[in-house]
């Protein structure tokens, strides 16, 4: 496979972009934060079926990360990154150094959606995502951009934005990828110690429980709530942070499992915080 093209300038990837439309390619998109692991490599390997041109942007965004979150020990492993983008066909890298003038003004905000599950705990969180995605969009300008339905409020506040803003992209949702034990894929899950990392699979039994009692036929929030929460509660090193059963396109509370709903749980091992989530469409 020849190597990437790495490209760190935002004007030499919206020119190279642009050629490359005018050519009739169609590009296909992966923003990233690096770190790559096979979640990650599942969008690229799709992008790389459906496009001519494949393009993932590493750039670990600062707008994102609250002060005392992991911005500066976030894992950045260029070299390593850009062997596994070689190896799955990736025809260019966006590692930009920073995309943000020092006296930048304008922020992207999506309104109703931010200041719930994720955006209670990580103030800010949101802005800088939809930000950064917006810019990442006018640079890159693709024909499709695959996201992970991992991040599921990030997923939906990027298909209100680009509907909103008119971005001309359309967004591919990508079912989460998980270890062979079903705990959710994540470039954090390095930072687990191997009892923090058992501890960890609480996270998606809970949602497997969930996922039983409904084709049970329990319907109930409270009540699913509760057996979710019993069951994270048996691990000492866990700190929920939030369980939530909650409308998928408003991201509302739910007192029933009815209709698009998604079922998320955000919460804390040791010092890391791990997010996974379940979605059931159309219960009647
Ligand atoms: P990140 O590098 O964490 O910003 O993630 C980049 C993209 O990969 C986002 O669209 C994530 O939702 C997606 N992603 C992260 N983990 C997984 C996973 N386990 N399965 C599928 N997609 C994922």
């Amino acid at each position: 496979m020849p190597e990437p093209v790495v490209i760190e300038g935002a004007g030499e990837m919206q020119a190279r972009a642009r050629e490359l439309a005018r050519t009739g390619k169609s590009i296909g998109f992966v923003p990233t934060m690096g770190a790559l692991h096979a979640g990650h490599m599942s969008l690229i390997e799709r992008a790389r079926r459906e496009n001519d041109v494949v393009v993932v942007s590493i750039y670990v965004n600062p707008s994102q990360f609250g002060p005392d979150e992991d911005y500066s020990r976030y894992p950045r492993p260029f070299e390593a990154d850009k062997a596994l983008c070689a190896a799955a066909g990736v025809d260019y890298i966006f590692a930009p150094k920073t995309l943000y003038a020092e006296d930048v003004r304008t922020w992207v905000t999506v309104g109703g959606l931010e200041d719930k599950l994720e955006g209670l705990s990580r103030p800010g969180h949101f802005r800088g995502v939809a930000t950064v995605v917006t810019k990442l969009l006018s640079i890159v300008r693709p024909d499709r951009a695959y996201f992970g339905r991992k991040d599921a409020q990030q997923l939906l506040i990027i298909q209100v934005l680009t509907r909103d803003l008119d971005l001309g992209c359309q967004i591919v949702p990508c079912e989460t990828a998980r270890e062979p034990d079903g705990l959710a894929m994540s470039s954090r899950n390095s930072y687990l110690t191997p009892s923090e990392r058992r501890q960890a699979l609480a996270i998606h039994r809970a949602l497997e429980y969930c996922r039983t009692q409904v084709k049970l036929g329990e319907l109930d929030a409270m009540k699913l709530l509760g057996g979710m929460g019993d069951i994270l509660s048996q691990q000492p090193d866990l700190e929920v942070d939030y369980i939530a059963i909650v409308d998928a396109d408003t991201l509302e509370d739910l007192r029933a499992v009815q209709g698009d709903v998604l079922v998320a749980i955000a919460a804390k091992v040791g010092k890391t915080r791990l997010i996974d989530n379940i979605r059931f469409e159309e219960v009647a």
